[in-house]
């Protein structure tokens, strides 16, 4: 197959998958030879996708609703995400914005 983003050739190869910083394990996919982008044809995307069912990693994004405290925003993270990224309460975190509409928070 040909890359759908340059359009060069692809090769076949073992890649070491991660979703959410956890490795999901190597899985067999077509790498572009140019930009290197990684495909990975549908019967693999299911394997994936069960390993990430297995770890509690899928469906971890959840869409939340932003309140008002104060002069501050604050934003509710869902249970198993707070778990997931080890966040109690109380706890200092570090937010930092990673691009205009994104931020990150570090525990
Ligand atoms: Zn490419």
């Amino acid at each position: 197959m040909k890359c759908v983003f340059c359009s060069s050739a692809t090769e076949e190869k073992v890649v070491e998958y991660a979703e959410m910083g956890v490795n999901l394990g190597r899985f067999k996919a077509k790498v572009c030879t140019k930009c290197g982008e990684t495909f990975f044809d549908s019967e693999t995307a299911g394997k994936i996708q069960a390993k990430s069912k297995e770890l509690g990693l899928f469906g971890l994004a959840k869409k939340t609703k932003v309140a008002e405290v104060g002069n501050s925003m604050a934003i509710r993270v869902p249970k198993r995400l707070a778990e997931f990224i080890g966040l109690k309460k109380g706890q200092e975190v570090l937010i930092t914005p990673e691009e205009k509409n994104k931020l990150s928070i570090e525990v």
